[in-house]
């Protein structure tokens, strides 16, 4: 199949809209940094697993990944901890609620329900502090250039703009803190975290380092570097699919039928086990956090090409 036509119509249809209509729903706008970003924009990118790319809008501007960097920490936890240590904490269930929320953590005793609401990503960045103490965030943006292919970097304005205005992610921390939950300092582990969702990417650099998804745990650029297992990678995406979006979970399997992984900066993360794993870009969100123009663009993507993991 050739992408390249695809993408470009999908960003035509797109850019005709939110040159038509201008952006419908609203910026991040919790997080000062991001609420000055331009809505009007658009971006997607793809990488097949055999290396065919294509790219149109937006797809080479970088934007905030912000928590489509949860599938990535937990890769890397994943790498490099046994399944037992790192499952003991976090739990594998969607959460049928907002990605922000504090009302399950205390009937599950400070036991986030998965690891990509941000209960759970706060989690699993103290695991990542557990395995690399205040080399924690070196290692991470290390491990991104690695899977991207290219030096990838925070952006430290969004990272301390968070850690200023990060209310709930400082409650959610503590909670969990005092159950137990979290061993290292809340402000470290939050360090970690609010700096993994500063990390600032382009559509084709997100297609790219997530291509071990699509290509059983095999590393995107270099075949012989397991990212991690065949097994570890359908699990990944397995949570990606039941946890990924949020309370817009099974919206996203009904309408667009893949797992992908959302963030507040806009961009949606999604794969094709075995062909392609595809990005997308457009800053406005819905009232769950997802990208209104990228869930529509995904639903268009595999409408017209008739991908589905279903
Ligand atoms: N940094 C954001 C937060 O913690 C990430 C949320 C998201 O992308 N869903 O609130």
């Amino acid at each position: 199949m050739q992408f390249q036509p695809i993408l470009d119509e999908i960003a035509f249809q797109i850019q005709r809209e939110l040159a038509q209509q201008g952006p419908r729903g609203q910026v991040a706008r919790y997080i000062p940094a991001l609420a000055r970003v331009d809505a009007a924009q658009f971006g997607i990118a793809l990488r097949t697993c055999d290396g065919q790319e294509a790219v149109a809008g937006d797809g080479q501007t970088p934007f905030s990944i912000q928590s489509i960097s949860k599938v990535f920490t937990l890769t890397l936890a994943m790498r490099h901890m046994s399944e037992q240590a790192l499952w003991a904490r976090i739990g594998r269930e969607p959460s049928g609620n907002p990605f922000n929320s504090l009302v399950q953590l205390e009937f599950e005793q400070g036991t986030p329900r998965n690891p990509f609401i941000n209960a759970g990503a706060i989690a699993v960045a103290d695991r990542i502090v557990a395995l690399y103490g205040a080399g924690a965030q070196r290692e991470l943006c290390g491990f991104m250039s690695h899977l991207a292919g290219e030096p990838i970097a925070y952006d430290e304005e969004v990272a301390a703009s968070e850690a200023a205005t990060g209310y709930r992610n400082h409650a959610l921390a503590n909670f969990m803190k005092s159950f137990g939950r979290i061993d290292h300092g809340v402000q470290e582990v939050l360090d970690l975290y609010f700096h993994q969702c500063a990390l600032r990417m382009s559509c084709l650099q997100l297609a790219r380092a997530a291509g071990y998804l699509c290509r059983d745990g095999a590393h995107p650029l270099q075949a012989d570097a397991p990212v991690v297992s065949e097994r570890q990678a359908r699990r990944i995406n397995a949570l990606m699919l039941t946890c990924g979006t949020y309370d817009a979970a099974g919206e996203f399997a009904f309408r667009i039928g893949l797992p992908c992984k959302s963030g507040v900066g806009g961009g949606i993360v999604a794969v094709v086990p075995d062909r392609l794993t595809l990005a997308v870009w457009s800053p406005a969100l819905d009232e769950t956090g997802n990208s209104l123009l990228g869930m529509k663009a995904l639903e268009l993507f595999t409408t017209r090409t008739g991908l589905s993991v279903f």
